[in-house]
Formats: structure tokens, sequence, C-alpha cells
């Protein structure tokens, strides 16, 4: 059965998760407002300015509804400031999440002279072909509950994380023609749309 998933589409790199989607045979639907929302199987919180997409979200009860989504186990998937957007704690900042997984996000976590960067991780749920990670500006896991799984670290931090029904990656998985990691998200999808 073809999967609909909405990309929030307020600001970032929305539109790459779309190509990657689609190229995997699911039906995308941007989200700017609310009722997008409704029947929708499964939500991608792209890449970003975390601070700037918190305001964004607080506008029109999005924020609000995505927790209500999450809690009714809605699969949802943030990359990189989607990745901050679903920490239930931020380091140094009192600014908006969604307060959905049980970990500390760092922000600009890899310093300014590394801001961005490529390389190769291994992803032992992906298989044994390690991933091509692409990061810019991005975060890292800095505590994490026993509850959420790692599914990948570089250099001893966490950037690939899982709680139930939800993934976080610090990288940008959108922006190189591997599917694997989008193709996992849609695994999860079908697994809770059977539930
Ligand atoms: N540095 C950004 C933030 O803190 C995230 C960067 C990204 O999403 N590529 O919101």
């Amino acid at each position: 059965m073809k999967r609909r998933i909405g990309v929030l589409a307020l600001q970032g790199a929305f539109r790459e998760h779309r190509i990657a989607l689609e190229s995997l045979g699911a039906e995308v639907v941007e989200v700017r407002k609310s009722s997008e929302l409704d029947q929708i199987d499964g939500l991608i919180i792209p890449g970003g300015e975390s601070t700037t997409m918190g305001k964004l979200m607080q506008v029109d009860g999005l924020g609000d509804k995505i927790k209500d989504l999450a809690g009714k186990d809605l699969p949802i998937f943030g990359t990189c400031a989607g990745m901050i957007m679903m920490s239930k704690k931020i380091s140094n900042s009192q600014q908006y999440s969604l307060e959905l997984m049980d970990v500390t996000a760092e922000r600009n976590a890899f310093g300014r002279q590394i801001a961005s960067f490529e390389t190769d991780l291994n992803v032992p749920a992906l298989g044994s072909e390690p991933v091509r990670a692409v990061f810019i500006r991005a975060p890292y896991i800095k505590d994490i509950a026993p509850n959420v799984g790692i599914l990948a670290e570089y250099e001893g931090k966490v950037v690939f994380a899982r709680q139930g029904n939800m993934i976080a990656s610090a990288f940008h998985p959108e922006l190189t023609p591997d599917r694997r990691v989008h193709q996992y998200f849609l695994d999860i999808v079908e697994e809770y749309a059977g539930k």
C-alpha cells in the first residue's frame, strides 16, 4: 500500500526529502499548517534553523498537533535541525522544542573549523556498507536515556538514534543518493501502520 508521508515545509531542506521519499514509492504531502497533518502515515522534520522552525511551529498549533500525533505513535524522523526539534532538552538554550525524544541535543556541536563535513558512518541497522553522511552545522546527542537506541556514533558522539516510532539523525541523508535511511524510516512507517 502507498503510504502518505508529511514533510514539514516551514523552512529548510524539505524538497530533497520529498525526492527521496517519492523515489521509494511514498506519496508526499508538504506540511505548512496543522490541517495538513491529517491522514499522514509518517512525518519528516527536515534540517534548517531550529530556532526559526520552532517559532513557526507555534503558529497555528502545528507543534502541539505534532506532539499529540507522536503520542499516538505517528512515526517521525528528524534530520539535523529536526533532531534538535525532537529533543526533550537543548543544551544552553530556552528555544522551543517538541520534547519528543528522551535526549539532550547539543547544537552546532562540531565547532566552527569543521562546521560542515562528510564521513563514512557505520550504521549496523542498515547493513555492513557504511552510510556517507553529510553534516552541516550539525548537532549531536549529548545525553541519551536508556530507552533510546543508538543507531550510529561519530567519534564517540551519538548522531543517529531511535526511540520506538521516532528516529533522529544529525546528518542529512536526503543529500546523498543512498536511500537506506529513508527506507529504514518507511519500514518503521509500515510497522506502525499495521498496529
Ligand atoms: N545549526 C542548525 C540549528 O541549530 C541546524 C543545521 C541544519 O539543520 N543543517 O538549528
